[in-house]
């Protein structure tokens, strides 16, 4: 098997020299319970720039093919889910005190022939972190405003998405005229803006969200906040998915960020964080509604696709700088 190594802490942006293919030799004999599994398709998210350990295996998902099973529930030629890391060939051992979030399993979602690709996608860990985060923290309520960051990416095109489905004014924010013009005119955002050329935030919320931000589903984080929060009306709700424009900082000198406490208690506004494992028992009621709105045409899907195994590093780092639109797989 070929596994990515992280071979040194990281600093700053990842680099291609951060990485090392470790060679390991699989034992040809199963034992009762495990599976050898071929990786299809890999996935490179964010949070493996905060869940890497120097030294080890890189964390993370994949669609893996069984070539041969000792497991009643994965048969051989099926196949499954697997959070098995940066690996091409994988023996999965079940643990015997249950899965565990490093160490899992589960059977593919039913695809009804759409690709096997989007169960790391929108049929996957980041719709269903759009679809709980946004159904229930944000609460979007028809003819509410509803604003998202990195709203081009595997979780933010999915929100948005849901919020035009739930009856919701969308305003997404991405890094590209590209991105932007795809959000707008064919994932039907009502406004989508480029925001590394907003001068003046929080001129554009007076001007695109006349009637105050009622939701927030925030995949960024940092001072943009500030201005979020200040065009926030009464009882408005934030989901605090993520932070990554500090993911590549040092994690003692993250910056310091302002907070409109006056505004934000005043209007009783809620901000909750969130796991997506949190919802593990409905793991595939997020997947299934998915899929479903995207067989309905209610929901479109963009992959960024990286070819070979060996890509894997460079996908993950171009993925941080924001070279992907939609969700940046990896196919073997
Ligand atoms: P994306 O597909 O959105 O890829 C990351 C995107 O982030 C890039 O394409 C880039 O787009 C944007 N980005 C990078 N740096 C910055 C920056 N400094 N400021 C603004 N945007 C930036 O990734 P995911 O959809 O997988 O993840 C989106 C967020 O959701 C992440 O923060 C992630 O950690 C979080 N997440 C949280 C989960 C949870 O359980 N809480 C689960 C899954 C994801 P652009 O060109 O627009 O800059």
């Amino acid at each position: 098997a070929r596994v990515f190594v992280l071979k040194h802490p990281w600093q700053g942006l990842p680099k291609v020299s951060d990485f090392e293919i470790v060679e390991e030799t699989l034992s040809d004999q199963l034992n009762d319970g495990e599976i050898l599994a071929k990786a299809e398709v890999l996935t490179v998210d964010p949070y493996m720039r905060l869940r890497s350990v120097p030294g080890q295996p890189l964390p993370g998902g994949q669609v893996a093919r069984v070539l041969k099973s000792r497991s009643p529930e994965f048969p051989e030629g099926s196949q499954v889910y697997g959070f098995f890391g940066w690996r091409d060939l994988t023996i999965y051992k079940p643990d015997p005190n249950g899965p565990r979030s490093y160490n899992t399993i589960h059977r593919m979602p039913e695809m009804k022939g759409l690709s096997d690709s989007y169960a790391l996608g929108a049929i996957g860990m980041p719709g269903n972190t759009a679809y709980f985060g946004l159904t229930e923290i944000c609460k979007p309520k028809a003819g509410e405003t509803l604003v998202v960051t990195a709203a081009a990416g595997a979780v933010g095109s999915v929100v948005g998405q849901i919020g035009k489905i739930k009856g919701c004014r969308v305003i997404g924010f991405a890094g590209s005229d590209d991105k932007v013009k795809w959000l707008e005119q064919d994932l039907g955002f009502d406004v989508a803006i480029n925001y590394k050329k907003v001068e003046d935030l929080d001129s554009v919320f007076k001007q695109h969200a006349p009637n105050g931000i009622d939701c927030y589903f925030d995949n960024v984080a940092g001072d943009f906040n500030y201005h979020v929060v200040r065009n926030m009306n009464p009882g408005g709700r934030i989901a605090q998915c993520g932070s990554i424009s500090t993911y590549n900082a040092d994690r003692s000198k993250i910056p310091m960020v302002p907070f409109d406490y006056p505004t934000f208690r005043v209007r009783k506004v809620i901000m909750e964080g969130f796991q997506v494992n949190q919802w593990n028992d409905r793991w595939f009621e997020g997947l299934d509604q998915i899929r479903d709105w995207i067989l309905e045409g209610k929901l479109k899907v963009r992959e960024s696709i990286t070819e070979g195994f060996e890509n894997m590093p460079q996908a993950f780092i171009d993925m941080l700088q924001g070279k992907n639109t939609g969700k940046q797989i990896i196919k073997v």
